[in-house]
């Protein structure tokens, strides 16, 4: 399966960034078993994918998407709109928007919906606080993420990525050891192949979220069932987003 690297601007960033985001990961080498994305805010899509002049080296990804088709839901923006200003993927569920937001798992479920009939690829993240952590509920409320996501449909024909980011894990310079880490990779795993089929759950990317840096992506790229990172802050600085992109397992 191929490695993926994704990071994540959330509301930061500015054309200047871009730019040199753009410029370094262009001088990168080519790694063929590598997906190297970034998702700025939607605003900058237009340009950088006018930037990348088509390169199929660096993709793009969104943050965020509605959960409507069209209408009148001012401020909103649909997955069409997104495909067409460059977008190839889009994160659902993020921690961020489930709590700041109030995302529930049912409005998560209608924008991963959303996501697929724009022909994005969803990232779904999931992940749990740091109290459902202490009292072993972790699997318990991962469970409850994706049963709300996969039970409702017949998604087996599509692609789509999981990203594990314990919410305590982000932004918080604590990464989850690699004991947790790879329990609960190969338990999402498991799910999916009890729940749809285990050719499905081969194929499925398991990446993870949280405070990684270039100092532990290799550990955490050496893991079976971890296919790949999502990065948050070290994703704004493009020198040491490279230096991650840069860890091939
Ligand atoms: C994230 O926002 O998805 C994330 C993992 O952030 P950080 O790397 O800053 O913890």
């Amino acid at each position: 399966m191929k490695n993926y690297i994704f990071g994540n601007w959330k509301q930061n960033g500015d054309q200047q960034l871009l730019t040199q985001m753009i410029h370094t990961l262009q001088a990168l080498p080519e790694q063929t078993n590598q997906v190297l994305a970034f998702f700025p805010p939607d605003v900058y899509l237009s340009d950088a994918h006018r930037l990348l002049h088509n390169t199929q080296k660096i993709k793009l990804g969104a943050q965020n998407l509605s959960a409507h088709v069209n209408g009148a839901y001012t401020g909103e923006i649909a997955g069409a709109m997104l495909k067409q200003v460059g977008a190839c993927f889009v994160l659902i569920g993020h921690s961020e928007r489930r709590q700041l937001f109030a995302e529930t798992n049912v409005i998560v479920a209608e924008k991963f919906q959303q996501a697929l009939a724009a022909g994005l690829t969803p990232v779904l993240c999931v992940g749990e606080t740091l109290q459902e952590y202490e009292t072993g509920q972790t699997t318990a409320v991962i469970q409850q993420q994706l049963e709300a996501v996969f039970d409702q449909h017949e998604y087996e024909n599509h692609e789509w990525i999981i990203a594990y980011e314990p919410i305590w894990a982000i932004g918080t310079g604590k990464v989850a050891s690699h004991e947790q880490v790879q329990t609960v990779h190969t338990w999402i795993r498991r799910f999916f192949s009890k729940t749809l089929s285990a050719q499905q759950a081969q194929n499925t990317p398991i990446i993870y979220g949280g405070s990684v840096k270039p100092e532990n992506a290799a550990d955490l790229l050496n893991m079976s069932d971890v296919n790949g990172l999502l990065v948050g802050g070290a994703s704004l600085e493009p020198q040491t987003f490279a230096a991650i992109a840069q860890i091939y397992p």
